[in-house]
């Protein structure tokens, strides 16, 4: 009976571990733009496992690709400004605890081949198992791990656009085996000033299986915090990662393409630096409305503030840092229906947040709040920017909910 009872307790254990190991990943890091999921959200669910068909030997290059490894050196590759290090033998390339290398040439929109394994004696797990990774623009990571019978977060697997999207399928061969990627870039487009006009967008057949059609990114690939764009030149390097796992590459090759013709991605995708645009847009063309007939209101508002601000003393961003927080907030605003949620995560008012007024009372307020809640319809959003005397305290994103 003891041993019956032991027994089954070892099993509760066991399964509570199981659960346990089940859901790597956090619970507290900031909602990506979609409002859907966190940044390596730990309850992301995961893509369904595609057996891909049995590998075979090295894809033949097109006439018109750029050969960057065909095992027999990294003449295309550099390690920082110094020569590339990896351990060349046996046609492939080997993650030897030398650093990241990347390509000597640069490179935009672009089809890239490259064939893979992870380490065929299994070691670690999560994100430590067979962990690489190629960056396009050395910032934007289509991830390489071991995701055979390996759980990690969902936007972390082998795949992933990390940190942001997990691919559709999981369709990983065994540790060892060679596997393939075939990855359309379309790099992101900035204008003139630096702001975004196009995401960049992935297309990845991992094993020939489709893992991502034309998914655009957020901004460059960041570890447990949300992606953004800083605009750069229209071409750039591709790295790939020493992650500290010996995993090996062969066969790796490009075609540059010219995708500026392809249209623009649905604009149902926020993106962070877009909502710039966005959020100036809106204050200019809001400040131009008139005022609503109704003589009292309630509005609601996410306060970011800066330090220096009068009262903040606890705020430590700068003021430009918590004006592009704003802008990501106001693009999380727009997309999701919490806005009590937002207030919690990121407003720094230490009161209710939540402020009846009239147009007789309105002047004991912060006048930003009177000059935008009076011009809001209800349910209607609005953002007023930092000013010396409408909004000393820093930005206020401010709903009207009466
Ligand atoms: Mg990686």
């Amino acid at each position: 009976m003891k041993r019956t009872i032991s027994s089954a307790l070892v099993s509760i254990l066991a399964a509570a571990q199981a659960v346990a190991q089940s859901s790597p990943g956090y619970t507290d890091t900031p909602m990506l733009p979609d409002g859907k999921w966190r940044v390596h959200d730990a309850t992301r669910p995961h893509p369904p496992i595609v057996e891909p068909g049995p590998a075979s030997g090295p894809a033949p290059a097109p006439k018109d690709a750029i050969l960057l490894f065909d095992g027999s050196g990294l003449t295309e590759w550099r390690s920082n400004d110094n020569e590339a290090k990896w351990a060349v033998a046996d046609g492939c390339m080997t993650v030897n605890g030398t650093g990241d290398i990347r390509t000597t040439r640069e490179f935009g929109d672009c089809q890239l081949h490259i064939e893979w394994a992870s380490p065929a004696k299994v070691e670690g797990e999560s994100q430590g198992r067979g962990n690489s990774g190629v960056f396009f623009f050395e910032r934007y990571e289509v991830q390489i791990l071991d995701s055979f019978e390996n759980v990690t977060y969902a936007d972390g697997q082998a795949g992933s656009l990390y940190g942001q999207n997990p691919p559709l399928v999981n369709a990983c061969r065994k540790p060892g085996e060679w596997q393939t990627y075939d990855i359309v870039f379309r790099a992101p487009r900035f204008g003139p000033e630096g702001g975004l006009q196009q995401p960049a967008r992935v297309t990845l057949f991992h094993n020939g299986v489709l893992a991502h059609l034309d998914r655009p990114m957020w901004g460059a690939t960041a570890h447990r915090s949300l992606p953004a764009y800083k605009a750069h030149a229209p071409k750039g390097p591709i790295k790939l990662q020493d992650h500290g796992n010996p995993v090996r590459f062969r066969n790796v090759w490009i075609r540059e393409l010219e995708l500026s013709g392809t249209p623009a991605v649905p604009s149902a995708t926020p993106v962070a630096v877009e909502a710039k645009k966005t959020m100036d847009q809106t204050i200019a063309e809001l400040m131009a409305k008139p005022e609503v007939a109704d003589d009292s209101i309630t509005v609601q508002h996410v306060l970011i503030s800066f330090q220096g601000a009068p009262r903040m003393t606890n705020v430590t961003r700068s003021k430009d840092e918590a004006k592009e927080l704003t802008e990501r907030v106001w693009a999380k605003a727009l997309t999701a229906s919490d806005f009590k949620g937002l207030m919690a995560a990121y407003s720094n008012d230490t009161g209710p947040g939540e402020y009846p007024m009239t147009k007789a009372t309105r002047s004991q307020m912060v006048k930003a709040f009177g000059d935008v809640g009076f011009r809001l319809k209800v349910g209607e959003m609005g953002v007023a920017p930092w000013d010396a005397s409408a909004s000393p305290f820093g930005w206020h994103i401010i709903k009207r909910i009466k």
